[in-house]
């Protein structure tokens, strides 16, 4: 099993931290036949158009609007900016202001709650981006030129910012993108997150070499890449993997089953009694049980991967033991959940008995405690199909609930 940082490391690189280090080779070496250049610099075009129309069948708002404010810099980039040397006047601000505009949208669509489309927030978007192009027109104007002169203000004299074509406030909102960036995904280790961060790093290169047409077509269109490429995997993460708990769900788990062999161990979880937890605390302290249970049976040892099957039931498959070594790692969960309390998150307790009530009282206020019992079964010459493991492990499981509860039985 791979550890947390090791794969955080991994999910963060593919595919954007990929296709970065693509679009940066192929800048630095040619290796597109030379017809290719020729359609680089329309090539952003298509991929934010085919874009903006997957995440609007997706409904998947936040890639939509990035989309549609990558189509609008590139265009006015392309027209004011690239293919003129060293842009003064309009063409400086408009740079300028593009750079400044790009890191704070990304992070604002990184950051948002996806709500879908709706005619609200589409006229609060169109408002938005409208805005923006109404002030980046405005500086350009000769009577505004103090707030133009102030988007390429230095406000300190490093050498190291120097560097790069950027001026220093585009420079900051560019750092900060990063740092909040990183810390989203950080936080939340999501396609779409390490997207963003991957979009912007890829922009922050191509807004920096922004004098041939064909280089910074080639870093806009791998950012539209980029995007595309994350809304295709959240897609398919939600296809597969269970939404409250995070763990794979039942469609990962009828899949793994297809790539078993000829000996495993298949153990079916159940919570207990959790009809009346959800009575007494409520459905939605219900849920963060249930989220906080998966936490741990996502920790199984062993080799086993644990799956939500469906409501309060969990499946986990050890694709090399036998049931009488499963058990093993098995009761060793079973232990941690029976004994490590869950404190629940800012949930007032509903109905609470008063047996639970006077129970209690020495606890944190919204300490809980839960128990599972588990059934286990493994593939042998009577049960060869994958169907008869799963009913074996059922029936083991009812054995394990006549026993009492919280126990483990074969
Ligand atoms: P047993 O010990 O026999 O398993 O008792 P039980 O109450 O857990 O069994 P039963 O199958 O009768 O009830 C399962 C309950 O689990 C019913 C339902 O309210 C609850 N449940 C199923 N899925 C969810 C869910 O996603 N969230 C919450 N909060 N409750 C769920
Ligand atoms: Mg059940
Ligand atoms: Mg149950």
């Amino acid at each position: 099993m791979t550890s947390r940082p090791v794969h955080l490391f991994f999910s963060s690189l593919m595919p954007g931290g990929l296709l970065f280090v693509a679009a940066l080779l192929l800048t630095r070496y040619p290796l597109l036949p030379p017809s290719a250049y020729d359609v680089l610099p329309w090539l952003p075009y298509t991929i934010f158009a085919v874009g903006a129309l997957l995440s609007w069948r997706f409904n998947r708002s936040r890639i939509l609007w990035a989309m549609i404010v990558l189509t609008l810099m590139y265009g006015a980039l392309s027209i004011y900016v690239l293919g003129r040397g060293n842009p003064s006047g309009t063409g400086a601000t408009i740079f300028s202001a593009i750079a400044l505009l790009l890191p704070v949208n990304l992070v604002i669509f990184s950051v948002m709650k996806e709500r879908g489309t709706t005619f609200v927030t589409a006229l609060l978007w169109i408002g938005l981006i409208l805005g923006q192009l109404m002030i980046v027109a405005a500086v350009c104007q000769p009577e505004l030129e103090v707030f133009a002169r102030f988007l390429r203000h230095s406000f300190v004299h490093s050498r190291g910012i120097g560097l790069t074509r950027y001026s220093q406030p585009a420079f900051v909102a560019f750092a900060l993108g990063f740092l909040v960036l990183v810390v989203r995904f950080i936080w939340s280790p999501k396609p779409l997150e390490s997207g963003f961060f991957w979009t912007l790093m890829t922009l922050f290169l191509g807004m920096n070499a922004a004098s041939t047409r064909q280089t910074t077509g080639l870093y806009f269109a791998t950012a539209g890449l980029i995007l595309l490429f994350s809304l295709i995997e959240m897609s398919y993460h939600m296809a597969f993997l269970d939404e409250l708990t995070g763990l794979p769900g039942r469609r990962a788990f009828n899949e793994a089953a297809l790539k078993l062999g000829e000996s495993y161990a298949l153990a079916m979880v159940d919570v207990d009694h959790f009809k009346n937890f959800n009575d007494t605390y409520g459905h939605e302290c219900g849920d963060q049980v249930l989220s906080m249970i998966a936490v741990r049976l996502a920790a199984v040892t062993g080799g086993g991967k644990a799956f939500r099957y469906g409501g309060e039931e969990f499946a986990i498959l050890f694709p090399e033991l036998s049931a009488r070594q499963a058990i093993v790692y098995l009761e060793r969960l079973r232990h941690t959940i029976a004994n490590t309390p869950f404190i629940l998150r800012g949930t007032e307790r509903r109905k609470s008995s008063k047996k639970s009530r006077s129970k209690a009282r020495h606890k944190h206020p919204n300490e809980v405690q839960v128990t599972v019992s588990i059934g286990v079964a493994n593939r042998n010459q009577r049960y060869e199909e994958f169907d008869q493991v799963t009913r074996a492990a059922d029936r083991a499981l009812y054995k394990a609930k006549e026993s009492g509860r919280n126990c483990v039985k074969a």
